[in-house]
Formats: structure tokens, sequence, C-alpha cells
């Protein structure tokens, strides 16, 4: 540990507390809303990355519980599917309407759960309440088509209907933001909804989760059309497993993908997987390096490096390397790490022990893999030493090396040099994971060539952004082990939604398709 102890100024039980209460969660017996009980006696301890502390402790569901929200949910649904699409979408804009209400209460919770800087956790409920808006308006746009039929007087069409109870679950990193671009799309397209939120960041998912139970009331519409059940990989199994649940939306690392991916596969189930990442950015010779920089230490430092999209490699061209080292060397040196609630912080704390350790070991492998340490990788030292806040480190390596090729979940940007712009782009997909890239550049051959089709590999293929920060219009998520899902903006909805074709014969005849002739 450096530098002098920086002081914890805020109290996360006290802010919990409050802002349980303000979105209408009793702070001293924090649970889901009545349409989920639990029944099993235990219970998790949440743990507040600021300072190490329990700041409270949440009923677990176990498999019989959410068991018994699957077989609920699904009763729900077959009265919600008959209810018209367009008065769906005013139940999530009243969803919106609350969220955009209780901004502060909710990015209090994910800044004392998760550990986000105060920015960070505001723009995180905006992203909800971008994503009730993207639904209200598709309420009125789910549309099929009409295609035309080889027969005459035939009509061929397709028509969109709700598919049933859609699952949920989500990681600790976007504890609510998951589940709004999940959940408001669902509800929209007549489905239901049972959330698994991470057992580690529960309280932010009881506030929304008591909020739409609130939007729903006021509305008069069904109770229990989103069951939050706080369980763990055990007690999840019913959701996993359930033939009752034709969807499920799991996001988390890549080995959740591995567990559950063949589990849905074996029911014939339909996954939606938003896995790990482990995201590049080229910088080439014409790059406006000011801007580069931005873009980097926003996208690699950002969030604590703790999000899918965080810039987890540096790809520079070998004659603006030593400059842009530099440069990065200057600004990460000046990151003031510290309580993510003060205004001034830019980087909070890491959410874990586990997540220090696993950051410690990974520049320990890279340099013992011939890499050398640029800047950061230290601990700070910011209130009681049963929390984990860190300088985030950039580290220069030989080459991809093993570690390099994975996701380590922390701030380490590992940098590479090239000569050819081939080679980079080599680089950029030569790992498993295939979610977010970028190119920062002012040669436009180099950006098309990068988003061409013998470009990037990824979902996101970004130019002169960092990979992180998506809107919401687009379409989320990536190839390759990042699991191939698709959320939020585009065309997104169909996963939420299963497709009938239907083709009408209005003649008095019966021609058969491709000719067929069967006797008459
Ligand atoms: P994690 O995989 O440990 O857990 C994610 C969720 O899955 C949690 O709710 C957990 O309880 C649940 N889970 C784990 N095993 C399960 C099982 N066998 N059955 C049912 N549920 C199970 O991930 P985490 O540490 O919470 O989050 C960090 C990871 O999530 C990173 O790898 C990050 O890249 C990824 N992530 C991806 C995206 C994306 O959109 N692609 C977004 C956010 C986070």
């Amino acid at each position: 540990t450096t530098g002098p102890t920086t002081e914890l100024r805020t109290d996360p039980r006290a802010v919990a507390r409050a802002a349980l209460r303000a979105c209408g969660v009793d702070p001293d017996r924090p649970a889901p809303p009545a349409t989920s009980p639990t029944t099993g006696g235990a219970a998790f301890d949440v743990v507040s990355p600021l300072d190490g502390q329990v700041v409270a402790t949440v009923p677990a569901a176990g498999a019989a519980d959410v068991e018994a929200a699957v077989a609920a949910a699904h009763e729900t649904w077959l009265r919600w599917r008959t209810v018209p699409a367009p008065v769906r979408g005013r139940l999530v804009r009243r969803l919106g309407d609350l969220l955009t209400e209780h901004r502060e209460p909710l990015a209090d919770l994910i800044g004392v759960e998760v550990g986000k800087i105060r920015s960070e956790a505001l723009g995180e409920v905006q992203e909800m309440v971008d994503v009730c808006d993207l639904a209200v308006g598709l309420s009125r746009q789910l549309e099929g088509r009409t295609l035309p039929s080889e027969r005459p007087e035939h009509r061929l069409s397709e028509t969109w209907h709700p598919v049933g109870v859609v699952g949920v679950i989500s990681a600790f990193n976007f504890p609510a933001a998951v589940w709004a671009w999940n959940a408001a799309l669902a509800l929209v397209c007549g489905d239901t909804v049972v959330w698994k939120p991470s057992e580690r960041t529960p309280l932010v998912a009881l506030a929304a989760s008591a909020l739409l139970e609130r939007a729903a009331a006021e509305l008069g519409m069904p109770a229990g059309l989103n069951r939050t059940v706080v369980a763990d990989a055990t007690g999840a199994a019913p959701l996993v497993d359930s033939p009752l649940v034709p969807v499920l939306s799991a996001t988390g690392s890549e080995r959740l993908g591995r567990e559950i991916a063949p589990r849905v596969a074996a029911r014939f189930g339909r996954a939606i997987l938003e896995l790990g990442g482990n995201n590049a950015a080229i910088v080439t010779p014409s790059a406006d390096l000011d801007l580069a920089v931005r873009g980097i230490v926003f996208a690699a430092a950002g969030t604590a490096g703790q999000r899918c999209t965080t810039l987890r490699r540096l790809i520079v061209h070998e004659s603006v390397a030593d400059e842009l080292l530099a440069r990065l060397s200057t600004v990460y040196s000046g990151l003031r790490v510290g309580d993510p609630f003060d205004p001034a912080t830019l980087v909070g704390p890491l959410f874990s022990a586990a997540t220090h350790d696993a950051m410690r070991a990974a520049v320990d492998e890279a340099v013992a893999g011939g890499g050398s340490v640029v800047v950061g990788g230290e601990r700070v030292a910011v209130g009681p030493q049963r929390a984990h806040y860190v300088r985030p480190a950039v580290v220069e390596v030989p080459a991809q090396l093993d570690v390099v090729r994975r996701e380590t979940f922390a701030p380490v940007l590992y940098v590479l040099r090239y000569r050819e712009f081939e080679e980079a782009l080599a680089l950029n997909n030569d790992v498993p994971q295939g979610l977010s890239s970028a190119v920062f550049t002012r040669d436009q051959r180099e950006a098309e060539l990068f988003t061409s089709v013998v470009g990037s590999d990824c979902g996101i293929a970004n130019v002169n952004i960092g990979t992180s920060g998506a809107e919401i219009g687009g379409a989320f998520g990536g190839e390759k082990s990042t699991g191939g899902g698709r959320e939020a903006g585009s065309d997104s909805w169909r996963a939420y939604m299963r497709r009938a074709t239907t083709t009408v014969n209005f003649s008095r005849d019966l021609p058969l398709a491709q000719g067929v002739d069967f006797g008459s």
C-alpha cells in the first residue's frame, strides 16, 4: 500500500438504508416484493466494496422458491400475453418515470453495492430509463411482415407472439441496467420475467423490482409480472432447467455461459448469452492522440476496469507507442482513486478481495512472461484496509501471452506494439472473446478495413471512440466466447418473442408449393 490513507466519508450502511426506504423497500427486512416469497431461511450478506463491511442481509431463495416463482410467472403470463402491446407499453412508460424519479436512491445503491463513481451510477440508471423509452416505442412496432406467396390467391405472413417466462440472470457490475435491458423489452413483448440478480448485489434489484410492482399497481395491471429471486447458482437451477422458461438471458462470465448453455440447449430453450469481453483498441500512426488518450483512459480505467466492455488490450503502432505510453502514464498517475461518492473521484474500489488477488496474479504472470509495468497496479489506501482500492495498471507485453488472452475483471491494460495494420487486426481478433473493439485513426482506409468483413470480429467495432459506453439504440453483445447474444436495441426484441408463419388460402383450389402434384 502506498500513499497516505484517504478518508472515506460515505457511510455505506446509512446510504443503503435511506435509499432502500426511498424506493419502498423495508431497510430492516430488505426482501423482494411479496410476489416472490422466500421460504428457506438462508440469507446473503451484502458487502460494500467501499469499506468491506456488511451493509444488509437479504433472504436467499432456494430452488423450491425459484421453481414456485417460475410457475407463478407462467400463470401470470397466460393473462399478460392477451393484453395489447401498446397497453403493455404504458406499464413500461410508468416504470421509466419511476426510475427517473428515483434516480438518486437507485444510484446510491449501485454506488454502495458495486462501488461505481456517482456519474457512472447515475449513468446506469439513465440506461434503464433509455431502454424503457425504446421499449415504449417498440410496443407499437412489434411488426411482422407479409411476403409474396408463389401461389395465386394465397397470403403469406408472419406474426410475432409473446414467448412466455423470460429468465434473467445478471452480473454484479451492472446490477440493475442488465435487468432493464431485458425486462423492459420482455414486458412489452408480452412476456413475464423471473430475475435472478447477482446475490452479491441484490439491493438495487429489490429497489427496482419494488418500483415495477408499484407501477403495475398504480395502473391496475397484474402483480408479479416480474419476480425477483435472490439465489446462488444452486438455487437458480430451475431457471436454467425448467421448460417453463423458454428464454434465458444470462449475463456474466464465460464460466457461467459454459455451465448453463448446454443445459438450456438440452431442453431446446433459447439462451441469450452476454459473457466476458477482452476488448482491444488499435492506435494507428494517424490517430488524434489527444482524443485517443481520453478514449483509452475512460475505457480502461473507468468503472475501475470492471465493465464487460472495459479496454483490456491496446495495440499501438510502434511509431506512436512511446509518446502514447508517456501520456497515459502521466494521466494514470493523476487519476483520483477513492470514495466513489466524492465527485472528484474517477476510480472507485475493486469489487472484492478476489478481484484484487486476480489483478495481482495477472500482473505477475504478465511480468513473468516478459512484460513490464508502465504505471499503476499498486494499492491505494482509502478508508479501512478491508476495502481494495488500486491505481489502474498499464503493462507492456512482448506478445499476446495466455494471461492477455484471458479476461481478468480488473483494471489492467496490456500494451502491444505493431508494424503493419493487418498485424494489428490479427491481434485484435486473436482472443477467445468477441465483445467490443475500437480503432483510433484518421485514415479512412484503416477505419473502413477495421469495420469490414476482414476487420474486427467483435459485436461492437468503434472508430475514434473507446470500447465501452454503448448507447441503447444499437444491439449490444458479442461473438465467440462472449456468447453471441444481442440485447437492448435494434431488432433484439425478436429474441423475446416467437414467430408464427401463416399461409392463408383464399382461392377455391389447393395448389401445393413447389408445384407438387398429389392427385386431385
Ligand atoms: P459471474 O459469472 O460470477 O455471475 C454472473 C451471474 O451468474 C450471477 O448472478 C451469478 O450468481 C450467476 N451464476 C453463476 N453461475 C451460475 C449457474 N451455474 N447457474 C445460474 N446462475 C449462475 O459474473 P460476475 O462476476 O457477477 O460478473 C462479471 C462478469 O460478467 C465478467 O466476465 C463480465 O465480462 C461479464 N459481463 C458481461 C456483460 C455483457 O453484456 N457481455 C455485461 C456485464 C458483465
